[in-house]
Formats: C-alpha cells, structure tokens, sequence
C-alpha cells in the first residue's frame, strides 16, 4: 500500500441518516427526506457528495419520460462529486479522503466485449447513477470503486460536477465528430453541455458556430469560444449556416426534435450529424434520398468512458476550459427543474450539500 502525503480526511459525521432529494412517482415533485447513508458492499465506496450538477437526464428520470424508465424511489444526480468517507471490502482503487466524481456509468460488467474494447458506455451489464442506482442529490451517495473517477487536485468540487456529464459528454461528442483543424461546427444549444461542446469543439481546432434560442446564452458561447452565433428564434440557421459554407459537424445537444433537423439541414456534403440530446419526443424526420446522395452520417453519442473523463479533468485543471455554474441549495430541486425547463438557467445548476 502506497502511502501518500495527504491529510487524514476529516471524520464522517456520527448521524447515520441523511438529506436526499427523492423521486416517489414519475408526476409529483421530488422530497427532500431523510435516508440512511448507505453502507458499502464489496467493491464499494461511500462518498460524502460536496456538489452535485442537474443535467436534463435527472429530469427524464424524475418524469419517468424514456422507454426504459427508473424504478422509484430513487435519488437522481449523476454528477455527484464528494470526499470517499467510507470503504468497502477489497476496494484498492480509491482511498478514503480522496475526491471523486460520480458519472452516468455506475458501473459496468468489465469483461464484455464493449468493456474490453474501450466502449464500457455500452455495457448491457452497466447500472446508471441516478437512473438503475441512488445519485447525487443526497448528502452521501454509494458507488462501485471501479467506476469513479479520481478528481485531480485544483478542481473546485462545483466545477467538477458538470464536467462529470455535462463536460464528458460534450467532449465525448466531439471526439465521435471527429472534428479536426478549420472545420466548421455547429453546436445547437447552449446550456449545460452547449457551453462546454463549444470549448471542446474549440480545442479541437473547429471554428464554432452555435444556435440557440437566447440572446444571453449566445453571449455566453461568444465569450466562450464561439466565432459565430445564430438565434434561431429570429433567424433561420440552416440558412445562415448554409451562407458559412455548411457545417462539417453538428452536434445536437437541444432538446427538441426541430433543433436536430435543422442540425441535418445545416451540414455540408460529408457532414456528420451527432446526436446526444434525448428529447422525450422519441422522433426526428431525416430525408433518406439527401442522406444518401450527401454522404451524411449521422451518429449517436453517449456520455463518455473514465478515460475520456479523466482527459476532461486534466484539460480543466490545465486551465483549458471554463464551467459556468449557478449554485443553488438541494431544497430548490424542483424550482431548478422548473428554471431548467424553462431555459432560465444560463448554463449548469450545481447542488451543493
Ligand atoms: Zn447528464
Ligand atoms: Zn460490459
């Protein structure tokens, strides 16, 4: 056993119960309750969550709105991140003190072919934080050792959080898209994952355009790497990113299923299309003839490996991108549900406990 310069961690606090935000049925509000902290199985960590971000996923979860529904009760959050309080039997991945995220792949089986070949996303075996397990919106969350992600030093845990979906996703996205230097990519929607896809898309080497609904937003993507901007409530983006020569890449990241046929409509010959938002309108209309003559593709992209998150954090640490976040405590769950579905909400909520 190695052993490091850190400070003891502080001691759990002695109360056996804790604060979580519960989903009881798919049309009522969460509540805020008191659970027990759970205690750790084999293989498992407990870990005390410092900040935990709100994606639009934990509001499908909360409204039970994808064909493969969670089983209430159950705590959402999959952007937890926190300080490892307690461990499980034959955990050597992480130690206690240390501080980890908590992302959508809770854990995954390890030795399927998909484990094995670097797609641990698609696991038939993976159980999902927040969604198929407890999340982090709670005071303590359990998760498998395995399939945290170490945290590295110089991250503030409230940036932290949104890169644990938001930012991994994004980044993920932009990988599939297989952006390269002077591509044009367009990035519809700038929330969350919108403001962080165009800094990825930046890094890459692409040149940014991003469409969304919202002046203030469209500001936000300038600021944040943006070259061009469209409000697609004031002018049709297809045409103004046509005018651009058409995109290489789009990256659909808006829910709404419009947003991802303009983002089809918007591409040059060769283009691909990659989808990552998941309207619960199921559906979106894409014209086989143009698909096939223009040699479109059109990908799915979902989350992100460890790998990929631990180059997210490494690029954060490095000073390479920037989280906009608004703190907000767990007790406003449902009112930041509502700012979210509002598109009040300038980029990522974080819960912090
Ligand atoms: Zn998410
Ligand atoms: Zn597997």
């Amino acid at each position: 056993m190695a052993i490091t310069a850190r400070k003891p961690a502080a001691p759990a606090t002695r109360t056996t119960t804790m604060k979580a935000a519960v989903v009881h049925d798919f049309t009522s509000p969460l509540t805020i309750e008191q659970k027990a902290i759970p205690v750790p199985g084999a293989g498992e960590i407990v870990v005390q969550i410092e900040a935990s971000g709100l994606c639009h996923t934990d509001i499908h979860a909360a409204h039970g709105d994808w064909p493969v529904k969670p089983s209430p009760p159950f705590t959402p959050g999959h952007e937890g991140v926190g300080i490892v309080r307690a461990l499980g039997a034959g955990v050597a991945e992480v130690a206690l003190g240390d501080r980890v995220a908590l992302p959508w792949l809770g854990y995954a089986c390890g030795t399927c072919e998909y484990c094995v070949s670097g797609w641990e996303t698609l696991c038939l075996e993976q159980k999902n934080m927040g969604y198929s397990m407890d999340g982090g919106f709670a005071e303590y969350a359990k998760a498998y050792a395995r399939y945290v992600v170490k945290v590295p030093a110089g991250i503030d845990p409230i940036d932290a959080a949104p890169l644990t979906c938001a930012g991994v996703t994004t980044y993920k996205a932009v990988k599939v898209a297989g952006t390269r230097s002077s591509d044009l990519v367009a990035v519809f929607g700038v929330g969350g994952l919108g403001h962080l896809a165009i800094q990825y898309a930046a890094i890459a080497g692409g040149r940014v355009i991003a469409v969304d609904l919202i002046d203030e937003k469209l500001e936000l993507a300038k600021q944040l790497g943006a070259e061009f901007t469209v409000n697609a409530a004031k002018e049709d983006p297809v045409a103004a990113i046509q005018k651009l020569g058409g995109a290489d890449q789009a990256i659909a990241l808006a829910v709404a299923p419009k947003a991802f046929e303009q983002a089809y409509a918007s591409l040059r010959r060769g283009g691909t299309l990659v989808f990552v938002a998941l309207p619960a309108d199921n559906k979106v209309e894409i014209p086989i003839f143009e698909t096939v003559l223009n040699g479109i593709t059109i990908v799915g992209s979902i989350v992100g490996t460890r790998v990929d998150l631990k180059e997210v954090f490494e690029l954060h640490a490095a000073g390479k991108t920037h989280v906009t976040v608004e703190e907000r405590r767990l007790e406003d769950v449902n009112e930041s549900i509502a700012d979210v579905e509002a598109g009040r909400v300038p980029a990522r909520i974080v819960f912090t406990m």
